[in-house]
């Protein structure tokens, strides 16, 4: 059965602002009140997958690790695989590794070797863009292994930050826009 249609207000109702939270400045946005609603994140799925049906997409990669939980549920959705992409140091097998600068330091993803064929058709998901460092190192890992990147997706986009001018070789779409 498809559920309902959400709308980008009822999702915004589901998702928090945690003032100064991992610390000072940061506006955190909180998706487990989202998450806690069964509608919400459903219909959060729903949204996320509706330009492709079962078939057209062989895997969906989820960036670690609030992208998980949409990315894998959405790959039940189009009945395809899921593929993480982890924190290095957390994947057990030989991985591919992209490093990317952060406000303060720098962060180091990885994708197993293995995880995609060449030439397969990716939907790329996380929960939040930002200002793309993630999603732009996570298509950068992928380009190790050459798939095509049909969609990169967010529940929320904080545009502000621009995350979207770095992404501009791919095609972007977020839900919910702050
Ligand atoms: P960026 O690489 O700057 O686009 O940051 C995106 C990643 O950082 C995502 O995986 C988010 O989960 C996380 N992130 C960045 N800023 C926030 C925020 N204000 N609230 C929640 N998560 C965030």
């Amino acid at each position: 059965m498809t559920p309902a249609k959400v709308t980008v207000p009822e999702l915004m109702q589901g998702i928090r602002n945690i003032p100064d939270f991992p610390k000072p400045g940061i506006q955190f946005k909180d998706i487990t009140p989202l998450l806690a609603d069964p509608r919400l994140y459903a219909g959060s799925i729903e949204l996320l997958t509706q330009n492709f049906k079962p078939g057209s997409v062989d895997a969906i990669v989820g960036i670690d690790a609030r992208g998980f939980i949409f990315a894998a549920a959405a790959a039940l959705k189009l009945q395809c695989g899921f593929i993480p992409v982890r924190k290095k140091g957390k994947l057990p097998f030989q991985t591919f590794e992209e490093s990317y600068d952060l406000e303060y330091g720098s962060n180091t993803i990885a994708i197993h070797v293995d995880a995609l064929k060449k030439g397969s058709r990716v939907l790329l998901i996380d929960d939040l863009l930002a200002t793309g460092g993630t999603a732009l190192a996570a298509a950068n890992l992928m380009k190790h292994i050459g798939v095509e990147i049909l969609e990169m997706n967010f529940v929320i986009e904080l545009s502000f930050l621009e995350g979207r001018k770095r992404l501009s070789d791919f095609p972007v779409r977020s839900l919910v826009v702050y």
